[in-house]
């Protein structure tokens, strides 16, 4: 039989509502969230990251305080612009989108945000809060991943989760947040260090795919009635597209889908959390002002 496909695209329009609904109370005590997201440059997926941002922080009420920098910024300029951010008490959550231009230390940029601004969860305070369990900005991809998993009812207590990849920004922080006792599954990551990749992900009941490249995952890696949870975002070439390309994941999703019993599709998977996640933490960061 085939999987269930798990509708991302529907479920963070459900976290986005609520968002929305708690905004919207939030603005009659004075408060109207607001998000600062800087964009260095002009590179295609990031201007339609931080355009997927913009919609969704005015369908949820909120105030958008765009910046569009050129990719000549230097990194003293672009510091200074976060600095005024900081001390700026109308806007609540700064995002600075990656990644930054070469001559920029991406680095110093997420410790230049105040970590109560945080939004993305990148600043090692946040990061280190996390890990130990205290409260903190979730990052939105993992976030987001948790919050998929809890709606469509998949079991993590005691179940085996094999993450692929291991960045700062995805494949770490979902391992913490599946190990955490509220989630209480059993993680084994994997990377390029790897041997024999297949063997483990065989292994896994919940598969996190957070690689960046097609088709690394194909059916054969998967157990039978396995949950898939596919994180990559690829362009393919398609001369049908008016594009010129399209999205795929890091599963190879047609013959994946006859195997597992639950899979996330790309794109209308994962992607859509990411944006849910960050305009719940916007609302955070400005609840935390009251
Ligand atoms: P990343 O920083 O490039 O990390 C990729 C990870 O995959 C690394 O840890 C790397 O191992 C590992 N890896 C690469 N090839 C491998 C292989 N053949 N076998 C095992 N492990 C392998 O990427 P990322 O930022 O985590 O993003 C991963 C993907 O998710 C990208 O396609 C990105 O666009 C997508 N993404 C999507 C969202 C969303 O909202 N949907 C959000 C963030 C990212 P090493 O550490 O050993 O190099």
């Amino acid at each position: 039989m085939s999987a269930t496909i798990i509708d991302g695209f529907q479920i963070a329009a459900d976290v986005r509502a609520k968002v929305a609904a708690k905004t919207a109370e939030l603005k009659t005590k004075g408060v109207t969230p607001c998000l600062a997201v800087i964009l260095v440059g002009e590179n295609p997926a990031s201007v339609s990251y931080v355009t997927g941002k913009e919609k969704a922080l005015a369908e949820v009420g909120m105030a958008d305080r765009s910046i569009r920098l050129p990719e000549s910024t230097s990194e003293a300029e672009l510091l200074k612009v976060i600095d005024e951010l900081n001390d700026d008490s109308t806007v609540h959550g700064i995002l600075v989108q990656l990644p930054l231009p070469k001559h920029i230390n991406e680095d110093k940029v997420i410790m230049a945000i105040k970590p109560e601004k945080d939004v993305d969860g990148f600043h090692p305070v946040n990061v280190g809060n996390l890990m130990i369990g205290r409260k903190a900005f979730l990052p939105c991809t993992p976030h987001g991943i948790i919050v998929l998993l809890e709606t469509m009812g998949i079991n993590t207590n005691g179940a085996h989760a094999v993450v692929v990849g291991r960045s700062n920004i995805v494949g770490k922080p979902v391992s913490i947040l599946l190990t955490r006792r509220e989630t209480n599954a059993t993680v084994t990551i994997c990377h390029t260090g790897t041997k024999d990749l297949a063997s483990f992900t065989k292994q896994a009941d919940i598969l996190i795919a957070a690689v960046g490249k097609p088709n690394t995952i194909t059916a054969d890696m998967i157990k039978p009635g396995a949950t898939v949870i596919d994180v990559g975002v690829n362009r393919i070439p398609d001369s049908t597209k008016k594009s010129g390309f399209r999205l795929v994941g890091d599963v190879d999703f047609e013959p994946a889908k006859e195997v597992a019993s639950f899979i996330t599709p790309v794109p209308k998977g994962v992607g859509p959390m990411t944006i849910a996640m960050l305009m719940q933490n916007v609302l955070e960061a400005a609840e935390n002002t009251l």
